[in-house]
């Protein structure tokens, strides 16, 4: 254990797939082994794309359950709900002060929402990157891991940290990033990236019924028309996938996809298995958890007690350097 501590905050959505879990899920458990870890459910920064606001709390419940399955451990661990640990908006308050409007409106994710939803550009939409900012700096944490497209933001919550610092004296550390080799999952379509949105995602916790039917669905090589074509694992999305969840079967595949002596029904029966299989313990772990919502929130309650203490110490320093009257 480095006792550097890792702040990630994950989104409040209403089912992960088996790319959220490769992309993020697993390298949160495997953090815990190093680093102090506080992972937040970000249901503030939900509201600023959410349509409709009711989904936010059960989807807060289901992304939690999520983490907690998959194997974050709230003994080693914090995991909590963002809007649990209220001293995070007004840090980000005193940060939105720090921050010029212009330098938000350069950040890349600003641009691509400005264009998703242009009927609703709103104040939070544009200050996004601040409460990421206030929600790292609170609990001053060294490191974050991040995809890379979300390096801008870190940048800027570097930015904030160094500008505060230089106003009213030493106080936030710059976090660093952590990159995570994660394996590009494209979705059933063998096209776009895998996403809820998109209609091309495998639910984590589907069952192994449904994980088989949707795989079933998968595009594979379009050139391989009959069950006698050779076929091209190279441009199947089919064989990507089994180089992630069938590591060790992949050239036996090759070859008998190159060969023509595997159809590609049974090749997706192959990977349909390996999806079940790796998923299996997390399958019934989350069951168990989702038959207690109570314990989850109690879970969550003791992390957002837990992640206060910390705020609360960061909200007094922060109101003193500022020179803020005190109560
Ligand atoms: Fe893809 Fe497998 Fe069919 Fe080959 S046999 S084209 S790898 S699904």
């Amino acid at each position: 254990m480095s006792g550097e501590r890792v702040f990630s905050g994950f989104r409040v959505t209403g089912e992960q797939h088996i790319g959220n879990y490769l992309g993020a899920i697993k390298n949160y458990v495997a953090l815990q082994d190093s680093y102090e870890c506080i992972y937040c459910a970000v249901d503030v920064h939900s509201l600023t794309t959410l349509e409709d606001a009711r989904l936010v709390g059960p989807n807060s419940l289901q992304s939690a359950t999520v983490m907690l399955a998959a194997g974050v451990d709230p003994a080693r661990s914090i995991i909590f709900v963002q809007s649990h640990v209220p001293e995070v908006i007004e840090l980000a308050e005193y940060f939105a002060m720090l921050t010029p409007l212009s330098v938000l409106t350069r950040v890349p994710t600003f641009k691509e929402k400005v264009q998703q939803q242009p009927e609703n550009v709103n104040l939070g939409l544009v200050g996004y990157p601040v409460l990421m900012a206030a929600d790292i700096l609170t609990y001053k944490a060294a490191l974050v891991p991040i995809g890379i497209d979300q390096e801008p933001h870190l940048e800027l919550t570097r930015e904030v940290a160094r500008k505060f610092n230089n106003h009213f004296g030493d106080t936030f550390p710059e976090p660093k990033s952590v990159h995570t080799e994660t394996p590009l999952i494209r979705g059933l379509d063998g096209q776009a990236k895998m996403s809820k949105s998109m209609g091309n995602a495998i639910p984590i916790a589907a069952t192994e019924e449904e994980t088989t039917r949707l795989v079933r669905s998968a595009m594979t090589d379009p050139q391989r028309q009959r069950r006698t074509d050779p076929g091209r694992p190279e441009v199947c999305n089919v064989y990507s996938l089994h180089e992630v969840f069938t590591p060790g079967r992949t050239a036996e595949i090759h070859q008998q996809c190159t060969t023509a002596a595997i159809g590609c029904v049974d090749c997706k029966g192959i990977l349909a298995d390996s999806i079940n299989e790796t998923f299996r313990e997390f399958r019934a772990r989350h069951a168990e958890l989702n038959a207690k919502p109570d314990e989850v929130r109690a879970i969550l309650r003791d992390g957002a007690a837990r992640a206060r203490v910390i705020a609360q110490e960061t909200l007094a320093e922060v109101r003193d350097r500022i020179g803020l009257m005190p109560a």
